[in-house]
């Protein structure tokens, strides 16, 4: 049967039956369909988008020859094109659309149809599907319904479940905490940080049982996940990775098995740009589906490593891993190359600690300071936590502490009280003020002695 003729059967049926289908259907069926569409969303852009247009034109490709992401050659789509040029990768009228936060004033816009969205929630749908989640749950979902889109593909993916659902937006958690049981809600969709303040009010007033618990939007500090299952018990506590550019999600956690995502490869083809030894590179995909607006290889800025290896849990969808960073927040300094996720690991088993930090790179003189700034709960003094972290350092990174004890650069820890370093949605963990393009409007709001 051809696959146009497969394609509408599948439409027809429930995002439950697409979910068992779609874990029985051999890699090979899905990397074809793949680059089929592949190929025919090069052709679309290309026949209609003025920002495709010039781009191919100005490298000479012929999009009919274009048969695999390699035929692009060198070309790819960025988040600056996206923040200048968004309206020239229009192809077909909008009904939607999405902004992204943004830190450099003017916002990434990211076009939709009608049909499109409906699509999102219904691969959002079958995702939540292959985690259990059923008609018969009942969700609450907690994401932001701001100009991001979190909130809003949520719903249409609660929508498609066929089960029953408020969307609350991102609310004070005592809100949905208050309707846990005149709602009976088995299912709580939120970023992570919120989802760790409600676990908190459960935690003081008392738990419902819950089947589960899925996060995205940020990363959910790894020893986070045991304690919010232990205080929600029976519930699993998931987190799927998606942006507004992606629109659904990239990677979701359908399975126990893998500390990372397995991959939607039916709607998106990934790629990994410039990989080192160990395989981790920025995140690239093409959109598969999108006719507004198609993105052809689009850079995430996210760096992650795919996964070879088959999940032990059998599914045919393959794995990327957790993301170890943003690209723009790699820090090329004396002690290395240095991610947000090795501080992260540095910091994680000290428990007084709250899962919010910074660290800051300057220079005094030629010589290079990493300060980290981490927030108590009990009052710990820097000189109390000192050791403790230096000893993290030596068991998990032993090069960055050989380079520190060679004095190669200093290290200094300052403590603040819960709640001094967050600012907005996001606070960003790395930040290299030892450059004349320092970007100082990162810096966390409590670290205003740095800012002067
Ligand atoms: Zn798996």
């Amino acid at each position: 049967m051809p696959f146009r003729l497969i394609e509408k059967f599948i439409e027809t049926l429930s995002p439950a039956t697409m979910a068992r289908l779609a874990r029985r259907t051999p890699p090979s069926v899905i990397r074809r369909m793949a680059a089929k569409h592949f190929r025919q969303t090069v052709r679309w852009a290309a026949a209609r988008s003025p920002f495709y247009q010039r781009a191919f034109a100005a490298r000479g490709l012929d999009p009919a020859k274009i048969r695999t992401p390699a035929d692009l050659g060198d070309f790819y789509t960025t988040p600056d094109d996206l923040v200048a040029n968004a309206e020239d990768f229009i192809c077909a009228p909008p009904s939607i659309v999405f902004e992204s936060s943004g830190t450099t004033g003017r916002n990434k816009r990211v076009y939709y149809s009608n049909d499109e969205l409906h699509s999102i929630g219904v691969s959002s749908a079958v995702g939540l599907a292959m985690l259990g989640i059923t008609a018969e749950d009942r969700i609450a979902n907690a994401f932001d319904f701001n100009i991001w889109i979190p909130g809003m593909v949520a719903h249409y993916g609660c929508m498609a479940t066929g089960a029953f659902s408020l969307a609350f937006g991102k609310v004070d958690p005592i809100e949905v905490y208050r309707r846990l049981e005149q709602y009976k809600f088995t299912v709580i969709l939120g970023e992570p940080t919120w989802l760790i303040r409600l676990t908190e009010l459960a935690e003081q007033h008392g738990a419902r049982p819950l089947r589960f618990l899925v996060g995205s939007a940020e990363e959910m500090p790894p020893d986070a996940v045991r304690w919010m299952e232990n205080v929600w018990k029976p519930a699993r506590v998931v987190m799927s990775y998606g942006s507004v550019e992606i629109g659904g999600a990239i990677g979701f956690q359908p399975c126990l098995q893998i500390d990372g995502y397995h991959m939607d490869n039916v709607d998106y083809l990934t790629e990994i740009l410039e990989p080192d030894a160990d395989g981790y590179g920025e995140i690239v995909f093409t959109t598969l589906g999108r006719r507004v607006m198609p993105l052809l290889r689009y850079r995430t800025r996210d760096v992650a490593r795919l996964i070879s290896e088959p999940c032990p849990c059998g599914s045919n969808f393959p794995c990327m891993s957790k993301i170890r960073g943003r690209r723009d927040e790699l820090i090329v300094a004396s002690g290395g190359n240095l991610y947000p996720l090795m501080f992260q690991n540095i910091l994680e088993p000290l428990p007084e600690l709250t899962h919010d930090w910074q660290v800051v790179f300057k220079l005094e003189g030629v010589r290079e300071i990493m300060e980290i700034h981490v927030e108590s709960t009990n009052g710990a003094t820097a000189d109390a936590l000192d050791p403790r972290l230096r000893s993290q350092i030596t068991d998990q990174y032993p090069d960055l502490m050989k380079n520190l004890a060679l004095g190669i650069f200093q290290m200094r820890l300052f403590v603040h009280r819960p709640g001094e370093l967050r600012v907005g949605r996001k606070l960003k963990r790395l930040v290299d003020l030892r450059f004349a393009h320092a970007d100082r409007a990162a810096l966390a709001p409590g670290l205003s002695d740095i800012r002067s």
